[in-house]
C-alpha cells in the first residue's frame, strides 16, 4: 500500500515549504488510496515544543490535509536503541571523541588545502587503550555510522532522475550524541522501515541524507532489523522536490515565517493555498481548482521541475479571489453576516477578493446606504424611477426597461445614477441579482430619498 508521511519537527510553526511537502505527500498517498501519516520527528528535546505540535495539526486541519495515523519520535526510542545495537553488532557504528572544536580545526585545515571537509575517520583507528583513557578523562562518545565506501550510492529520484553519490566525499554521519540523544538520520530511516513507508518525498536539502540513509537501510536490512522473513526488503521510492524561492528568485526569509496563521489573517482560503502549491514547480497549470480532487487526480511526480519553484503572494490573492468566486454558500455559511443567505452570497460572490469582504457589501442590502450625490437632472430620473417600479420576478430588468422607454436614456446615462441611488455607490455586485434582496419598499425609498437630496 503506498505509505507516505510528513515529518515536521515541532520547534516552529509549519511555513509555506512545510505546508507544501505536507500536501504533495498527502495527494500522493490520497491518489493512490494509500496512507498519510504525520510523523513529528521530536528527538531534538530542547528545541521541540508541544505548543507547535498543537499548531501542527491545528494547520493540518485548517488545510483539509487529514492523516491515517500520528506517530511521535519520542515515543520510538526503544526502536532507536534496537535499531542501534543491530547496526553496532554489524560493525557499521564507532565511537568517538572529538570535540566541536576539534571537528572544525580539522575541518578547516581540510578546506585550507582544497580538500572536501570529510570526517578523517581517525576515531576509527584509535585502540582500545586510547578509548579508555577519553573515557578516564570523562569524555563520552558521540557515535557515528561507517559509511561502506566500496560501491557508489545510486538511485532513481521520481524527481531528480538518476542520482549517485561518491561514499568517499561524505562524512560518516553522527547519529547519536555524547548525552544518548538521536540525531534524525537514523531515527528517520527506523520509521520508514516500520512505517512501511513507500515514498519519501522531501525537499532537495535533504538529497545528501538520502544518499547516506540508503546505505543505513541497507545496513539495517541485512542485519535483519525489520524486514519480514518473506519477503526481500525494499528501499521507498525516493523524490526530492525544487526548494521554493520568493519572487525575487532568492531563498527569503520571509517565506520560512509566511504560515497558515498569516494566510489566515489575509483571509486567504486554504483552497487557494492548495490549488497554487499543488502545481507550482511542476509543468501544469496553476489554476484556480476549488475542487482537490481534481489536483489530486492529475497529481505526477513526472511533471515536477529542476528548477526552484517561486512562490508569489500576488498569485496567491489573485487565485484565492478565483477561488472565492466559485465557493458554494454551504462553504462559507458560518462567516457571513447575519441575515445573508444563499441568493445574497451569489450576488455578492464576485465582488470578493476574500470572504471576509461579504459584510461590507451586505450592508449595501440592509442599509443604511451612503447617501448619493446625484445632478438635477439624475434626481428627476431616480424620481421617475421611484414611480415606475413595479415588483416581479426580475424587478430590475423591468425597471431598466421601462425607463428606457420613457426617458429614452440608455447604458451608463440609465444605469449608474440607479446604481447610486439603490446602493450609494458607483460600482458592485449585479444589480439584478441585488434589487430583489434589497426588496421593493426599501427600493423605492431609496430611491425616492436619492430624488430629494
Ligand atoms: N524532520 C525532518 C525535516 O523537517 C524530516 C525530513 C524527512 O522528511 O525525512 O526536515
Amino acid at each position: 500500500m503506498t505509505t507516505t508521511r510528513f515529518a515536521p519537527s515541532p520547534t516552529g510553526r509549519l511555513h509555506v515549504g512545510n505546508i507544501r511537502t505536507a500536501l504533495h505527500n498527502w495527494m500522493l498517498a490520497r491518489q493512490a488510496g494509500g496512507r498519510f501519516i504525520l510523523r513529528i520527528d521530536d528527538t531534538d528535546a530542547e528545541r521541540s515544543r508541544e505548543e507547535y505540535v498543537e499548531a501542527i495539526r491545528a494547520d493540518l486541519a485548517w488545510l483539509g490535509l487529514d492523516f491515517d495515523r500520528e506517530e511521535r519520535q519520542s515515543a520510538r526510542l526503544d526502536r532507536y536503541e534496537a535499531a542501534f545495537a543491530a547496526l553496532h553488532a554489524a560493525g557499521r557504528i564507532y565511537p568517538c571523541y572529538e570535540s566541536a572544536q576539534e571537528l572544525e580545526v580539522k575541518r578547516k585545515i581540510a578546506l585550507g588545502r582544497g580538500l572536501p571537509p570529510v570526517y578523517d575517520r581517525a576515531a576509527l583507528r584509535m585502540t582500545d587503550a586510547e578509548r579508555k583513557a577519553k573515557e578516564a578523562e570523562g569524555i563520552a562518545p558521540h557515535w557515528r555510522f561507517l559509511l561502506d565506501h566500496a560501491e557508489p550510492i545510486i538511485w532513481q529520484d521520481a524527481i531528480r532522475g538518476p542520482q549517485r553519490f561518491d561514499p568517499v566525499q561524505l562524512s560518516d554521519p553522527v547519529i547519536r550524541r555524547a548525552d544518548g540523544s538521536w540525531l534524525y538520520i537514523m531515527p528517520s530511516t527506523v520509521d520508514d522501515i516500520d512505517m512501511g513507508v513507500t515514498h519519501v518525498l522531501r525537499g532537495e536539502d535533504h538529497v545528501s541524507n538520502t544518499a547516506v540513509q540508503i546505505q543505513i537501510f541497507t545496513a539495517l536490512f541485512a542485519a535483519g532489523f525489520g524486514a519480514p522473513s518473506d519477503s526481500a526488503p525494499a528501499l521507498p521510492v525516493f523524490a526530492h522536490e525544487a526548494l521554493l524561492v520568493g519572487r525575487e528568485g532568492k531563498l527569503s526569509k520571509r517565506l520560512g515565517s509566511l504560515g497558515c496563521e498569516t494566510f489566515r489573517a489575509r483571509g486567504i482560503e486554504p483552497e487557494a493555498i492548495i490549488a497554487l502549491l499543488a502545481r507550482l514547480g511542476t509543468s501544469q497549470p496553476v489554476e484556480p481548482i476549488a475542487d482537490r480532487s481534481k489536483l489530486v487526480a492529475g497529481f505526477d511526480l513526472g511533471t515536477f521541475g529542476r528548477a526552484p519553484a517561486k512562490f508569489d503572494e500576488q498569485d496567491l490573492e489573485r487565485l484565492n479571489a478565483a477561488i472565492v468566486h466559485q465557493l458554494p454558500f454551504a462553504a462559507v455559511q458560518d462567516r457571513l453576516p447575519h441575515g445573508m443567505d444563499e441568493a445574497g452570497w451569489h450576488a455578492i460572490r464576485p465582488n470578493l477578493a476574500r470572504v471576509g469582504e461579504a459584510a461590507d457589501w451586505w450592508r449595501l442590502v440592509t442599509g443604511p446606504i451612503a447617501p448619493p450625490k446625484l445632478s438635477r437632472e439624475d434626481r428627476a430620473f431616480v424620481a421617475e424611477a421611484a414611480a415606475a417600479l413595479v415588483w416581479s420576478e426580475d424587478p430590475w430588468g423591468a425597471l431598466t426597461a421601462r425607463l428606457k422607454q420613457i426617458t429614452g436614456r440608455k447604458g451608463r446615462a440609465l444605469f449608474l445614477p440607479l446604481r447610486q441611488a439603490l446602493t450609494g455607490m458607483d460600482h458592485g455586485p449585479d444589480m439584478g441579482e441585488l434589487l430583489p434582496l434589497i426588496g421593493e419598499s426599501e427600493a423605492r425609498a431609496r430611491l425616492q430619498a436619492a430624488a430629494r437630496d
